[in-house]
Order: structure tokens, then sequence, then C-alpha cells
């Protein structure tokens, strides 16, 4: 039987491959047209390399960073391999989530991608759905709410993260040649990392 970890990376991937066209067409507007077909791509090569039956959920998670990395291009690749890698180092060795858990992935996921994107906050990027996931997750958590609670306020505030995208200008990344021609269109990383979130909320409460 297929472990929890390998069953929730699996419906991650299956989420972003159904999603391929999707990503593809916002990137099309404020970038190069390839962030779904490079993200379903990546996750195509996870499924060929994790082994069904990994238990340990560090170690599959950087199985999932390294083949991304080695696969997925332009930005994201970097992005996602190491926010998966550096999850993986934090979850290493545990073959269950808790609370604590998922914060530590958050806050290791969120310091990668701000490391190795030099990304901030308020640039159109991915941080802006993940850091206010993040913060409403702890909020939720310190109010005594459960994971999952916990996790659908973080998909709630995430989704909020990117509607306040199509508000702002980029200024990272390709779509930052835009300038302010990049207003009013939702950020494609922001939107890739939600789904992930949302998958993620809605495995856990099975
Ligand atoms: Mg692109």
């Amino acid at each position: 039987m297929a472990s929890r970890v390998y069953d929730c990376l699996s419906k991650i991937g299956e989420k972003i491959i159904e999603n391929k066209d999707f990503l593809t067409d916002l990137d099309r507007e404020i970038g190069d047209a390839d962030h779904g077909v490079n993200m379903a791509r990546g996750f195509e090569g996870v499924m060929t390399k994790l082994t069904p039956d990994t238990e340990d959920i560090g170690a599959a998670l950087k199985t999932t960073g390294m083949t991304l990395l080695s696969t997925v291009g332009g930005a994201s690749g970097p992005l996602y391999g190491t926010a998966f890698m550096d999850s993986g180092k934090a979850m290493m060795g545990k073959t269950a989530l808790d609370k604590d858990d998922m914060k530590a992935i958050f806050e290791a996921a969120i310091a990668g991608i701000q490391k190795r994107g030099k990304a901030e906050r308020g640039e159109k990027t991915m941080l802006d759905a993940l850091m206010p996931a993040y913060e409403s997750y702890c909020a939720g958590i310190d109010a005594g709410k459960s994971l999952t609670e916990a996790m659908d306020d973080a998909c709630r505030a995430a989704n909020d993260g990117i509607e306040f995208t199509k508000t702002i200008r980029a200024t990272k990344g390709r779509a930052s040649y835009l300038g302010d021609r990049s207003i009013g269109h939702q950020d494609p990383g922001a939107t890739s990392i939600t789904m992930m979130l949302e998958v993620v909320s809605e495995f856990l409460k099975s």
C-alpha cells in the first residue's frame, strides 16, 4: 500500500498536471508561457522517482525537490526545488505530520524561496500567497484551532494573496519587464503554490 506522503504528493502532482494549461496561460499574460508546462513535467518526473512505500516524509519531500530542481526550468525549478528540499530537511525521519511539523514546513519553504530567489513579499511572487498563508496558519494554531482548521485559514489567505498579486506591479523575474502592464494579472507562482496548499489541506482531512 502506498504511504500517506506518497499519496499526498501524487495528488499535488495530479492537481498541477490538471492545471497545466491554466498555469501556462497565466504565465503567457506576464511571462514566457511555460509555468504550467514546466511544473507538469516536473511532477511527472517526481512520480517516477518517488517510491510508493516511502513512509519518511522528509525523504519524499527531498526527492521531490531534487527532481523539480533538475526537471523544471526557469525560475520555478530552483525555487520549488529549494522549497521542497529544505522542507524535506525539516521533516527528515518523520512518518507523521503534526501542527509543529506543518509550521516547520512553511518556515523552511519560505526561507528557502527567499534565500534562493532573493525575494521579498510584495514583488508579485509565490511569497505573496505563501507568507500570508503561513501567518494565518500560525494565528489559527495560536488560537487553538486544529491542524486542518488552520490549514483552511491558510488556504483562504493564500487565495487572498493571489488576488493581491493582481493589484501590484511585478518587480521580480520576467514579469518585472512589463512594469505597470503586469498589474491586473495574477501571479502564476502564487497560483501554483496555492493549489498545492489546497491539496495538502484537503488531504489532511482524509
Ligand atoms: Mg515562465
